[in-house]
């Protein structure tokens, strides 16, 4: 009987734009094109894996309970689930930003008052951000345009992503320190890692390869 395909799961937006042509280098060509097609999985021509789509933010959740037997997700992304159940295998140098804390320019000349109101996607990180600094900081989940929250009260701070600083700069925001730099991971499910090693180590390494191929050094990651 013919082994079930390898299952990717993908990050929508940005990352999947970035990943196709590393996917493409590495022989993996979608039988659709995952960016304009309605569908959701996407076999592949000539090897036995397969593509899911799925949003950023879940394909941890694709991962860790093995629905996938990999994903490519942000740092960012794998940092604040806490990596349970996966192995990092490699940083694909892809999707490239930093993870800031971030106020307005005239919030940001006083020094954090006693107690500060944080929004931010990153509930996670942004807590262990500033109980590492010593701040107190009462943390707000928000899921989107965290920019707006200090220019109407709601935070004095935001903790999000940001590349070249132009929606800060948009927004009178001011970049006060960087949490971590953030790139796109390949990932695996610790069983898949096991039951599926050739299988998931032959598309590693083709990755590994078109990273090398690519100009960005691949770097291998190690455990999780
Ligand atoms: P969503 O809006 O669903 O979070 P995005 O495409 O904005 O999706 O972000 C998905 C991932 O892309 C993030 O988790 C991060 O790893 C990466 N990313 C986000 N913003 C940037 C950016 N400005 N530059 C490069 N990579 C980014
Ligand atoms: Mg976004």
């Amino acid at each position: 009987m013919a082994e079930p395909p390898i299952t990717l799961a993908l990050s929508k937006g940005r990352i999947l734009e970035e990943s196709m042509p590393l996917l493409r280098a590495a022989g993996i060509e979608p039988d659709a094109d995952p960016e304009s097609s309605r569908r959701l999985v996407l076999g592949t021509r000539d090897t036995g894996v397969r593509l899911v789509v799925v949003r950023a933010s879940d394909v941890p959740a694709y991962v860790q309970f093995g629905a996938a037997d990999l994903g490519i997700i942000g740092k960012d992304v794998l940092a604040e689930h806490g990596g349970a159940g996966m192995y990092e295998l490699l940083d694909l140098g892809i999707a490239r930003c930093r993870l800031v804390v971030a106020a307005r320019a005239e919030d940001a000349r006083d020094g954090p008052r006693q107690r500060i109101r944080v929004a931010t996607k990153y509930v996670r990180l942004a807590r262990r951000h500033f109980a590492a600094v010593g701040v107190q900081a009462d943390i707000i989940h928000l899921y989107g345009s965290m920019e707006l929250a200090p220019l109407v009260g709601l935070a004095q701070r935001i903790v999000d992503l940001t590349d070249t600083g132009s929606t800060l700069r948009a927004n009178g925001l001011v970049e006060l320190e960087t949490i971590m730099p953030v790139s796109s991971r390949l990932v695996a499910n610790r069983a898949s890692m096991k039951l599926r090693h050739r299988d998931v180590q032959d598309l590693a390494g083709r990755l590994a390869a078109a990273v090398a191929g690519s100009g960005t050094p691949a770097t291998a990651t190690g455990g999780a």
